[in-house]
């Protein structure tokens, strides 16, 4: 037994949970206004999230340069939502995001991101390459202090930051106000107890589902301690959650360091072809955009669409496969180094590359090699919220990853809807300007679980639970799904649901318990949603269900909402909302 664990009381008008870049973005708009903001992150902001060790690159409508080459926003709309989403996307929310991601990327300039570029001869002096859509859309920038930039804005803002918390709880009152949320010191153990008027919820994406192909933990794309706590609390709160069932299969990219160099579309354009064993190309490289002739609109390949399936490819005994800049000019490999730099884990990788292995992409080939699988690329599971990123509680808004039906919307989805989302969540703090108390027992209920976990002898370390977890998810939940399967991982996880008690030695190991309590209930969500859903829907969702091999547009093109209710969850279909031109803001 444990001295009685402390419980620290907080008011704060705005509560941001989880401060990466929707989250930071959030805090920073919500202190225009004569507001508290609190920032609880579980890790430290100037380095936290999937954009913690910077971003690359990041899509946006630029009116500089799209107006004279006569795109509008509606044509960026349209190629995201053909080209990327499959039609499988929010286009409410992806119109907030075309339309505000230019405004954003001027605000980040103003935060000390440099965007301009004296040797670029697009418009604006913008290093602009084609990524995603049928235009060039992708902003190269020098993105690598992100975090750190943004966290020294959200401090001169005013913004309380308090790193090192693990949230885990939300608060509401009985006709459906957000009051409050709970969280745990992951260093010092404590219980933090906040008391608000409104929240944005931006904890990101859902990792550790599955087991890291390398078999290092921690060896992922997407940071570790994002273990899917957002969609956990919000699913205990009572609100529908979507698309659970897109956990992806492992996906070919650099598999011994896992980062984020693409497909390779991104960070190692335009240089970078895929070749086979044999020296085969089965990706070509792409060229820089001709900025001489920008006048013009015309179709441009965009990259996804053209992945090959690498599996298919070895099971007829192909590979290995390999990232090859070779043919690359010395301007061409200089600007990937400098993006590679820029980008998640970059510089370590290329340091890792340069000063260990000896490599170099004048002369080397870097073997390509499969990625874990994670929540992630499609990132359309998550909350379902309205338009102006508030969801069914009132006063509780989602930002960045945390929302649901928004597939590869990735960094500029998270920098414009935190932004909005901070603006909407001061504005219902303003209406609402004092603290409820809240009368229900989940704090206690709280302490009394952490306490339960401290040296409890019969109790299980998490990393144990965690890999049975794991091991559940990849055997009856991998890259092809059926009915009897799942129903059996179900089985299996309640178990471990009902059975298991943790062990926790100090407030580290605590913390990481907690995380694995949500990877089994985001596991949950996830083996009931592929059940629900009786087709298969191809990449970029690439969900197989052998019992129902083809897609079903008519029953399935819709999101999939599972909801908790009385102890019991509840599946519905949520249609998807196409733009209404008459109800979209400006
Ligand atoms: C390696 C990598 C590179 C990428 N590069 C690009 C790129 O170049 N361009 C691009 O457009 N996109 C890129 N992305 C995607 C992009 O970074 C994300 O879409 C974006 O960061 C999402 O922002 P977010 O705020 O929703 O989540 P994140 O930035 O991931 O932040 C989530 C935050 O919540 C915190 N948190 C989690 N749980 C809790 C909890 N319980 N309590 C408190 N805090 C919690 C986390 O510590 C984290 O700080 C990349 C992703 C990865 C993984």
């Amino acid at each position: 037994m444990t001295a009685k664990i402390e419980v620290i009381p907080i008011e704060t008008d705005v509560l941001i949970i989880g401060g990466g870049l929707a989250g930071c973005m959030a805090a920073i708009k919500a202190a225009e206004k004569d507001v508290s903001v609190t920032i609880a992150e579980k890790a430290d902001t100037r380095a936290s999230g999937c954009a913690g060790t910077g971003v690359d690159h990041i899509w946006a409508y630029i009116p500089p340069v799209h107006e004279k080459m006569g795109y509008t926003i509606e044509d960026i709309i349209e190629s995201h939502t053909k080209g990327i989403a499959n039609g499988f996307i929010d286009q409410e929310l992806l119109h907030l995001i075309v339309r505000e991601s230019y405004n954003r990327i001027l605000d980040l300039e103003n935060f000390g991101l440099n965007f301009r570029f004296e040797d670029s001869k697009a418009p604006g002096k913008f290093r602009v390459v084609t990524q995603f859509h049928s235009a060039p859309t992708t902003l190269n920038f020098d993105g690598r202090d992100l975090k750190v930039n943004l966290t020294r804005e959200a401090r001169k803002r005013g913004v309380r930051i308090i790193n090192r918390v693990n949230m885990v709880e939300l608060l509401t009152s009985l006709d459906g106000h957000i009051l409050g949320a709970l969280g745990v010191g992951t260093r010092d153990g404590k219980i933090y107890h906040f008391k608000t008027n409104a929240v944005v919820t931006s904890t990101g994406r859902v990792n550790r589902l599955s087991r890291s192909l390398t078999g290092v933990w921690g060896n992922t794309r997407v940071p570790i301690n994002e273990t899917g706590d957002g969609r956990a609390m919000a699913f205990r709160a009572g609100l529908p959650i979507i698309n659970m069932e897109f956990l992806s299969n492992a996906m070919y990219s650099i598999g011994n360091f896992e980062l984020n160099l693409g497909s390779p579309r991104n960070t190692v354009q335009p240089a970078a072809a895929v070749v086979d064993g044999k020296g085969d190309i089965l990706v070509p490289r792409t060229q820089f955009y001709d900025w001489d002739n920008p006048g013009e609109k015309r179709e441009v390949s965009a990259g996804h669409g053209e992945r090959p399936d690498y599996f298919a490819l070895q099971d007829q005994g192909k590979g290995p496969f390999y990232l090859d800049l070779t043919g690359g000019t010395e301007e061409e490999i200089g600007y990937i180094e400098w993006s590679i730099r820029n980008e998640g884990k970059g510089s370590y990788f290329l340091d890792y590359l340069k000063n260990q292995e000896h490599f170099d992409f004048r002369t080397d080939k870097l073997e390509w090699l499969p990625n874990s699988r994670e929540m992630a690329g499609t990132a359309s599971s998550g909350l379902v919220v309205d338009k102006d990123l508030e969801t069914g509680i009132k006063g509780l808004f989602a930002a960045g990853d945390e929302v649901g039906g928004l597939p590869w919307v990735c960094a500029p989805g998270a920098v414009t809807t935190g932004w909005h989302a901070g603006e909407m969540a001061a504005k219902e703090a303003m209406n609402r300007k004092s603290f409820q108390d809240i009368e229900n027992d989940k704090p206690d209920a709280l302490v009394s679980l952490c306490e339960g976990m401290y040296h409890n002898e019969d109790g299980l370390h998490w990393r144990e639970v965690e890999i049975a977890v794991q091991n559940i998810i990849d055997h009856y939940a991998g890259k092809v799904r059926a009915e009897e399967m799942l129903l059996r991982a179900i089985d299996r996880l309640s178990d471990i649901e009902k059975n298991v008690t943790f062990r926790a030695e100090n407030p580290h190991e605590l913390g990481r318990c907690l995380e694995v309590k949500s990877v089994i209930e985001n596991a949950g969500m996830v083996l009931r949603a592929s059940v629900e859903r009786k087709e298969s829907r191809k990449m970029p969702f690439g969900f197989y269900r052998a019992d129902y091999p083809e897609s079903n547009d008519k029953d399935f093109f819709v999101f999939l909402a599972q909801t908790l209710k009385e102890g019991r969850v509840e599946f519905n279909k949520i249609g998807i909302k196409k733009i209404d031109e008459n109800n979209i803001g400006s």
